[in-house]
């Protein structure tokens, strides 16, 4: 994971601490909407799962060294 100098005020999607500007902070993308719409379509004879998405979030360097 690299890490980068944030520009402006980021909250940490894991913590929820505050991210200061200049701060080191890293991008990770989590998978949202799996759990909810947990149904499955069937395409091609293969179970594709429907309303799937990945969103970018910010995290702050402590919780991406601690994992
Ligand atoms: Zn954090």
């Amino acid at each position: 994971m690299k890490l980068k100098k944030t520009r402006k005020e980021r909250k940490c999607y894991s913590c929820k601490s505050l991210i200061n500007k200049g701060d080191l902070y890293g991008q990770k993308s989590i998978v949202l909407g799996e759990k909810v719409n947990g149904e499955s379509e069937t395409f091609d004879g293969m179970n594709t799962v429907v309303h799937y998405m990945r969103i970018p979030v910010s995290m702050c360097k402590t919780c991406l060294e601690n994992k």
